[in-house]
């Protein structure tokens, strides 16, 4: 039988926002020993905004137009943002068909006749020359920017730039995990130059260009017990496969079903605190 004490405890987190499935999964977090985050919606808003766009003999509002005929199938966070300053410039988006995502890398669509895709940059390179690009591509992703590129079957046609913030606290919580003795990696499928940047006002360890069965291996490999905290919904093989899987509250249903646990106020330092309701009761009950 469930002791009193875990009971109590669940309902304590319950009202502080802190959503724990059961006595088994309050014990578990509190003896982890890495937490490994995703960074898009995590431990970044989740909410990236366009900031440059860039045409290759090609006006920027035709890039911006043509990549959000591609990206408007796309549920991707990316995607959102893109449609959204397409439609903030106040452009008619033309129809996409045949819209393909391909996973970790980027999307592709056939519009007005052509194939026509909007790709991370070292996919776009294993298609396309990157000719005129390719300094811009380095300096944007150095200041933390997303790099996507435009592009056709032959040539590239541009690229957007885009920015998502670090979340707040998240600095914060990843400091007080490492003063419980509690390791932190960032897992990403955004590029390594990208994720470093992002990831500079934390002291947390990176580990970026990763496609989803990279981040299981990454986390069946990690010190463990291991936590891995989430939102996405292409995040919940990663948090089935650890110990303990957290949901970001404000993200998908099926990463909520999937979790042992959720946040339901998205705060980074609910982990914190999940930590330590496990270990104050956890305490008690010994
Ligand atoms: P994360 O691990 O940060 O959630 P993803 O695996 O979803 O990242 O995506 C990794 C990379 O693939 C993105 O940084 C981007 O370069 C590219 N990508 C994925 N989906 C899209 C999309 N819809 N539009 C543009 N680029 C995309
Ligand atoms: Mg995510």
């Amino acid at each position: 039988s469930v002791p009193a004490a875990v009971t109590s405890a669940v309902s304590a987190g319950t009202r502080r926002g802190l959503l724990v499935k059961g006595g088994a999964a309050l014990e578990a977090v509190g003896g982890v020993k890495t937490v490994a985050f995703d960074k898009t919606g995590t431990l970044t808003a989740g909410h990236p905004a366009v900031t440059q766009v860039r045409g290759l003999e090609l006006p920027e509002s035709e890039v911006l137009r043509l990549a959000a005929a591609v990206e408007s199938g796309s549920s991707h966070p990316l995607a959102r943002a893109v449609t959204d300053a397409a439609r903030a410039a106040g452009l008619t988006v033309p129809a996409a068909t045949d819209a393909r995502a391909v996973p970790g890398r980027g999307v592709t669509a056939t519009v007005e006749g052509r194939p026509v895709y909007v790709s991370a940059p070292t996919h776009a390179a294993s298609l396309v020359p990157l000719t005129g690009l390719d300094d811009d591509i380095t300096d944007l992703e150095a200041t933390g920017h997303t790099v996507v590129i435009l592009h056709d079957d032959t040539r590239a046609l541009g690229l957007l730039a885009l920015r998502d913030e670090l979340r707040g606290d998240a600095a914060s919580a990843v400091a007080a995990l490492r003063a419980l003795g509690i390791g932190t990696v960032m897992l990403t499928g955004d590029n390594a130059r990208t994720a470093h940047a992002v990831a500079a006002p934390l002291d947390i360890d990176v580990r970026a260009g990763l496609l989803p069965e990279d981040k299981l291996r990454i986390i069946a490999g990690l010190p463990g017990p291991v936590a891995m905290v989430g939102d996405g919904i292409n995040d919940a093989p990663a948090l089935a496969r650890a110990d303990v899987g957290i949901a970001m509250g404000g993200g998908t249903n099926v990463a909520l079903e999937t979790a042992d646990a959720a946040l339901l106020r998205s705060r980074v330092q609910g982990v914190v605190e999940l930590v330590g309701l496990s270990r104050a009761t956890m305490g008690n009950i010994r």
